[in-house]
């Protein structure tokens, strides 16, 4: 069974909501929409893997814990995509959704792609799960639990990527899949590895750590793109045509586009702030994000909110959003 779902990362949503609230012509539009078109296309293959997990996910002998990113020491973190416990072995999948032709090269430890006429290097993904391997296998260590197998594979869930391998290479048939002999993998193991050496509430505790260890991390892309906060579109945008400022009217917002009524318009704006500017934000700040015009609407667009907030005078409250 699942025991914790793969939801849309934080990074994505960010992403999106950057490029709703940047100008059309901005110079890093195009940047953020490759960065947002890569992220997406890395979590539709990660979707597409609970196929092939099917049997598992029905099964009550083994947890699916989906994109974990666990911390091994006070200031670094290893992410593992996604993590199967069960009695008798855990097993990590690092899942590569990558097009066009692949050579693994174990020589150099690399892959080289080919695309769409051009050639490029990509880190080897058996340098990668082998640290993760490591790094799991250290924090069950440290923690006390009892030692059991773990297995891990890299799935390629690209199915019209071309996989091709010079040198060697047996650890590449190995620890290199495509995503459709996922199950074929998964029974193998299950032959090789079948006592059970740990109980179920030791199980449990293992996910239990590793939920609770879990820090989904952040990315801030203002910073990272170099964006100019004062390129960020201020204003509510109407839902109905994406143009924005909507006007304040009788607490209601209307478009002067297309004349659009929304009465909620402005939460997807407040979240919006939260995600690219800050999770607090003061009576005058969003006076101007909201561009209201006079002090009393301001007033009554914050009482409506009903935010919590810290600080005594009205003037000085910070609201959490
Ligand atoms: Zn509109």
């Amino acid at each position: 069974m699942i025991i914790k779902e793969r939801v849309l990362p934080i990074p994505i949503v960010k992403l999106e909501s950057l490029l709703r609230r940047i100008p059309k012509e901005h110079v890093k539009r195009r940047l953020i929409e490759a960065e947002l078109a890569k992220r997406l296309s890395g979590f539709r293959g990660e979707q597409s893997v609970d196929y092939y997990l099917y049997r598992l996910i029905e099964s009550e002998n083994h947890l699916i814990i989906n994109d974990i990113r666990l911390p091994y020491n006070s200031k670094n973190y290893f992410q593992i995509d996604v993590l199967i416990l069960s009695k008798t072995h855990f097993l990590i999948l690092e899942l590569k959704n990558i097009a066009g032709e692949l050579i693994f090269d174990s020589k150099f430890k690399q892959i080289i792609r080919k695309n769409n006429g051009k050639e490029e290097v990509l880190p080897d993904p058996i340098l990668q799960i082998n640290r993760q391997e490591i790094l799991l296998r250290e924090q069950l260590k440290k923690y006390n639990f009892p030692f059991i197998p773990i297995e891990s594979l890299v799935v390629m869930t690209n199915s019209s990527a071309i996989l091709k391998s010079i040198n060697d290479t047996d650890g590449y048939y190995n620890k290199v899949i495509r995503i459709a002999s996922l199950p074929d993998k998964i029974n193998e193991f299950e032959a090789t590895y079948n006592r059970e050496i740990i109980t179920t509430k030791e199980i449990n505790r293992v996910a239990d750590y590793i939920l609770s260890n879990h820090n989904p991390g952040d990315v801030d892309f203002i910073t990272k793109f170099e964006i100019d906060k004062s390129h960020i579109i201020n204003g509510v945008i109407c839902p109905k045509c994406n143009e924005a400022p909507m006007k304040s009217i009788y607490m209601k917002w209307r478009c002067q586009m297309c004349n659009h009524i929304s009465e909620d318009a402005h939460l997807l704006a407040l979240q919006e702030y939260k995600l690219l500017i800050n999770s607090q934000i003061s009576s005058k700040e969003l006076k101007k994000y909201f561009l209201l015009h006079n002090d009393s609407v301001c007033y009554r667009w914050i009482k409506k909110l009903n935010l919590p907030f810290s600080g005594g005078k009205f003037k000085g409250r910070r609201y959490s959003l």
